[in-house]
């Protein structure tokens, strides 16, 4: 560990507490923190593009599933669902600190376990807004109707969490779950959103990881981002720490091998070096190409339109933007059409066979910390950060001290609201159909202990 990669203990508490009050400059607020922790660079996004790359608005703790690397608190199944009000709030909170345009991940626990009513009215609520919501989902409950629900409330994006911590039933490699990530696939195809997939690495999917990128290359007509989750020992999950065969770059060099094509990655950079690595490439007729491979322009591009508000939403919209940048630009439109024609020719053969059709897809790593690992400069670079009842907070910092802001009660205008069902003392007692990650896993070994001495008693 370097200097700068402080523990949490010792480290300045501050660092680990969420931003109270908005700051007046969002983009230079981001842009001081990449400066103070090392992070700025001509490649840097945050600061200059975006004032945070993703905000987690967690609306139930509840789920339905049980993942072996779950991120929730020991209590997260006695947890109530906290006012719809209370989510409306957190939503203004996250307007007013990092602006319209945002990606907002409505996440949870499950969030269609939420009421359906009150979801489709947070999508909206977060549309209305001027942000961008996502849904994050196991997609158990995201039937194709609720996503056309959601998506006329204003849904932009569907993130489905599909891989082998969920221990789904029949499911014991990664190519088991194939089928239900087409099927997931086939919900969303022709809706106006972004499909995503994540994907939890672990030791023991780790050499699935270049079978999963071709999967996504092969389905990058619908897909268009695949996120690969590091390990981390945080929340209830019961795997614990990581070996060092995961780690960013491994996963890439997995990820390239998958996609068949020599990808560079982190030409440009989402805040902290050593939280994620990203490739995007241009798929055609199945086959890949970097879209990156000319990073210097890339980089250029990128900084010289960093004030450019591109609308993903509608292809149509993004191209007259950038038009309309290229005339205020003539020498980036010059260096853009020979980046352009380089890219065309490269792909020419499949341009012709696959009649023209180029689908874009986003490779991406994310590492997240271990809760007691948890490094002070990138917390303070963080780009995916969570909103608590007190403002927003880095996701790695809120994972691992959960508990100490979901059991708060709140204050509403019905007056104070309790977020445990029952007392805290009663949740380890539950029964164990109710238990989750770790307390299960205790309660099933106790159990079998209990079994284990009555019957040595037995024996005369
Ligand atoms: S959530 Fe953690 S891993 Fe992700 S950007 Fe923030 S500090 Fe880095």
């Amino acid at each position: 560990m370097n200097q700068a990669q402080q523990a949490i203990q010792g480290a300045d508490p501050a660092a680990f507490l969420p931003f109270t009050s908005p700051s007046t400059n969002t983009l230079n607020h981001m842009r001081e923190r990449m400066q103070h922790t090392g992070q700025w660079s001509p490649k840097q996004m945050a600061g200059r593009r975006w004032t945070v790359a993703c905000v987690s608005l967690e609306i139930t703790q509840r789920c339905n599933l049980d993942c072996t690397l779950c991120y929730l608190s020991e209590s997260a199944e006695a947890v109530r669902d906290f006012p719809l009000e209370e989510v409306f709030r957190r939503i203004d909170l996250i307007a007013e600190h990092y602006g319209p345009g945002t990606d907002v991940q409505v996440s949870g626990g499950e969030p269609t376990l939420r009421k359906r009513a009150e979801l489709v009215a947070i999508v909206a609520r977060l549309a209305t807004k001027g942000l961008r919501p996502a849904l994050l989902t196991n997609g158990i409950k995201a039937s194709r109707e609720l996503l056309i629900e959601l998506t006329q409330a204003g849904l932009m994006d569907v993130a489905f969490h599909v891989d082998t911590t969920q221990q789904r039933a029949g499911c014991a490699c990664e190519a088991d779950l194939n089928p239900l990530r087409l099927d997931y696939i086939n919900r969303a195809r022709g809706l106006p959103i972004s499909v995503f997939f994540n994907t939890t690495v672990h030791a023991r999917n780790f050499d699935d990881v270049a079978m999963l990128s071709a999967f996504f290359v092969a389905h990058a007509d619908v897909v268009r981002f695949a996120s690969f989750q590091l390990q981390a020992e945080t929340g209830r999950g019961v795997l614990g720490q990581r070996t060092e065969l995961i780690a960013n770059d491994s996963v890439a060099q997995r990820l390239k091998q998958g996609a068949r094509t020599d990808l560079k990655f982190n030409v440009l950079q989402t805040g902290h070096h050593d939280c994620n690595r990203s490739a995007v490439m241009l798929v055609v007729n199945g086959q890949a190409f970097d879209a990156f491979e000319d990073a210097a322009f890339v980089q250029r591009f990128m900084r010289e339109t960093a004030n450019l508000q591109i609308d993903r939403g509608t292809p149509w919209r993004a191209v007259r933007s950038l038009l309309a940048a290229g005339l205020a630009n003539p020498s980036l439109t010059v260096a853009a059409l020979r980046w352009g024609a380089g890219l065309l020719w490269r792909m020419k053969g499949p341009l012709v066979r696959g009649r023209g059709r180029v689908h874009k897809l986003t490779l991406f790593t994310h590492n997240f910390m271990d809760a007691c690992h948890l490094q002070t400069d990138r917390v303070q670079a963080c780009v995916f950060m969570a909103i608590t009842q007190n403002g927003p907070l880095s996701m790695c910092a809120y994972n691992a001290k959960r508990d100490q802001y979901l059991l708060k009660p709140l204050t509403t205008s019905k007056g104070e609201w309790q977020p445990l069902a029952v007392d805290s003392t009663v949740v380890a007692r539950f029964p164990i159909k109710w238990l989750k990650g770790r307390s299960r896993e205790a309660a099933l070994h106790a159990r079998q202990t209990h079994l284990d001495s009555n019957q040595t008693a037995a024996v005369p």
